[in-house]
């Protein structure tokens, strides 16, 4: 078996890891670029041509975005994935689509010649011809394609998601996906598997580990005070898959044990209503109980109707604001900036990674009044930065994840920024490689 990454080598996003066996070439994960001049190709990549089957961890957009651009260039293998994966995958190309659709006719709004016009990588047709592409099976599940053996297992990073493992006669390797943490509230410990001759992990976190001292309840319960004293708004910008979910319960908890900290709060994105429609309804896959679910609905409305939107607008009491994109590009997260922007004593509570070139860097970064389109947006009030949110494990929880796996003679250290995986690679020792984009390595 060879391995060859088109993305996440050396950086955290475009996953897409291709591994040559002898029945032919799968793609573990096919995600898009994100941020400053993020790299996704009109013209599919030649060794992307050659895919025979995708093996898909998770839903989150860096790992399937770019897979209905590969159908429309004529992909018709099978995509292996959870069920509750392919669910998210289905909102989130959907989505994705959409959002193509819009930023391109903003783009072209000032062009006259067709020719000159710039397309979308795909449209939701594209994501429909995807979906029956979908091929589920369960995590533990060794499943049998073209004589490779495949398995895979809980990853603990967000509902669904999958570590890999692919067994090619008497060769095995494992993709890590993306990992989550240990002793989660919500998501299940990563599970992993015990033995393999190499893997294949990713490294976010590979040069620190998450600061115990502050817990997303003690940052919330910090915001709602400070919130409270003036009595202001918080505007939470968070990703719809699993960050908002996380928000939402852990709001529900404070509320129910601090009534006075109890303020109104509304979830506004369509996104995010649709993603945690699926983690009630898979209810068996997170630690979220239908008593959690009962209080976040007890607690929080749902903006499904413009009306309530013009309402709120109006609304000049104190709330809290759950809204998308997480990084304030795209979605309602702008609206509710300019909205809730002027007014010095609202808060900003900053709660995920903000890429470069994100309205939501701008921000982190100290930028306080920025343009957006025809839109001039500014923030006056307070930002919060809080860093005890994380889907990912840490440096500690990596290791921990890998040293469960007997017989490793090669570790490939992808996903993670330059420093993180030096770090790991120091780590772990010689067996330990940082994969380099386009290279091929042998097992
Ligand atoms: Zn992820």
């Amino acid at each position: 078996m060879q391995l060859q990454s088109l993305g996440a080598a050396q950086t955290v996003t475009g996953s897409k890891h291709i591994l040559k066996t002898s029945v032919g070439d799968v793609l573990i994960d096919c995600g898009l670029f994100q941020g400053l001049g993020a790299k996704n190709p009109a013209q599919v990549p030649e060794e992307l041509s050659k895919i025979s089957a995708i093996v898909l961890t998770h839903g989150h957009l860096d790992h399937c975005g770019y897979i209905p651009k590969l159908v429309k260039h004529g992909f018709h293998g099978p995509i292996f994935s959870t069920l509750q994966t392919g669910e998210i995958a289905k909102l989130i190309m959907s989505d994705n689509a959409k959002i193509q659709a819009e930023q391109n006719r903003k783009k072209n709004k000032k062009i006259v010649k067709e020719s000159e016009k710039s397309k979308p990588l795909y449209d939701l047709n594209d994501v429909a011809q995807t979906i029956p592409l979908f091929e589920f099976h369960q995590w533990g599940e060794t499943f049998s394609w073209k004589g490779l053996r495949i398995t895979l297992e809980s990853a603990g990073h967000i509902l669904g998601a999958s570590s890999v493992k692919i067994e090619d006669n008497d060769k095995s390797i494992i993709f890590s996906g993306d990992l989550g943490r240990y002793t989660d509230p919500i998501m299940p410990d990563p599970k992993g598997f015990s033995s393999a001759d190499a893997v294949v992990m990713e490294c976010t976190y590979g040069d620190r580990n998450h600061d115990r001292s502050h817990t997303p309840e003690s940052d919330l319960i910090n915001v709602l005070k400070n919130a409270k004293k003036k009595s202001s708004s918080i505007l939470i910008p968070a990703f719809s898959v699993a960050r908002s979910q996380n928000i939402m319960f852990y709001l529900a908890h404070i509320f129910n044990k601090n009534k006075d900290l109890k303020v109104p709060v509304y979830v506004d994105s369509a996104l995010t209503l649709a993603v945690t429609k699926l983690y009630e309804n898979f209810n068996d896959f997170h630690k979220i109980t239908k008593e959690d679910f009962a209080s976040i609905h007890r607690h929080m409305t749902f903006i499904e109707f413009e009306s309530q939107r013009e309402r709120l607008e109006k609304d000049s009491g104190s709330k809290i604001i759950l809204t998308a994109s997480g990084m304030l590009t795209g979605g309602r997260s702008p609206y509710y900036l300019k909205h809730l922007g002027e007014d010095k004593n609202n808060i900003l509570m900053i709660v995920g990674y903000q890429a470069e070139g994100t309205l939501g860097r701008k921000i982190v970064d100290g930028e306080r009044v920025f343009q957006d389109g025809d839109d001039k947006l500014k923030w006056l009030g307070e930002v919060y930065i809080a860093k005890s949110f994380s889907s990912h494990a840490d440096q500690v929880e990596l290791l921990k994840w890998r040293s469960q796996i007997l017989g490793l003679k090669k570790t490939f250290l992808v996903h993670g920024e330059q420093r993180s995986l030096e770090q790991m690679q120091n780590l772990i020792g010689p067996s330990a490689v940082i994969v380099d984009e386009q290279q091929c390595y042998s097992l």
